[in-house]
């Protein structure tokens, strides 16, 4: 189902700023790079309206790590609920490393299926299939799939890019250093301005 499908490779990063002492200002580059949703449990900005609910994730914890702190290739774009449950454990596979679509499937009824063990620790270390997580993606994949079949224009607005997308090329974005500037030309919000950005994702 449309949004509930994990990627089929690894992820492969489109962006590369450096230079940042604060990691909070990579929040809108992290945004970009994995399309404004969460990479462990795939729930998108869209649905719960508001950005800041999701937070950036540090791959290896700064508590074993603490030079990654900044560093771009340590971080990722999680919601609250899967970074609180991350918190420090550094067994979870990382995204950019292993195609999660390999580790995990979600079924129909809402459940993540776990095909291998790197899909198991996901499930457990996250808790993809507490109780309340099962509950609310069952409830939106049933929503979305009501509205597919019957309000399609309501179903492409949970679907779309957000409207908020940010422009990475704009001055105030300016990194130190940018070892992908082919990434920043090829931002979301550049796609929308040459209208070639798919009306839904
Ligand atoms: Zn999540």
């Amino acid at each position: 189902m449309q949004g509930f499908e994990y990627p089929l490779s690894p992820h492969i990063r489109r962006h590369g700023p450096a230079g940042y002492d604060d990691y909070a200002s990579y929040r809108d580059w992290l945004r970009d790079e994995f399309t404004f949703r969460c990479v462990f449990c795939l729930h998108r900005e869209r649905w719960y309206g508001r950005s800041g609910t999701f937070d950036i994730e540090h791959f290896v914890p700064t508590s074993v790590d603490p030079l990654g702190k900044c560093e771009y290739s340590n971080l990722l774009y999680a919601c609250r609920t899967c970074n609180v449950a991350k918190t420090d454990v550094l067994t979870v596979p990382n995204p950019c490393a292993v195609a999660f679509g390999d580790c995990l499937r979600i079924k129909m009824d809402g459940e993540v299926e776990a095909l291998n063990a790197d899909g198991k620790k996901l499930c457990d270390v996250l808790r993809l299939n507490s109780a309340s997580n099962i509950e609310h993606r069952s409830r939106w994949m049933r929503m979305l799939q009501t509205l597919r079949e019957s309000n399609l224009d309501l179903y492409g607005e949970f679907m779309a890019f957000p409207t908020d997308l940010p422009d990475l090329r704009h001055p105030r974005k300016r990194v130190p250093s940018n070892s992908k500037p082919e990434g920043t030309a090829n931002c979301y919000f550049a796609q929308r301005e040459r209208g070639t950005l798919p009306a839904t994702y």
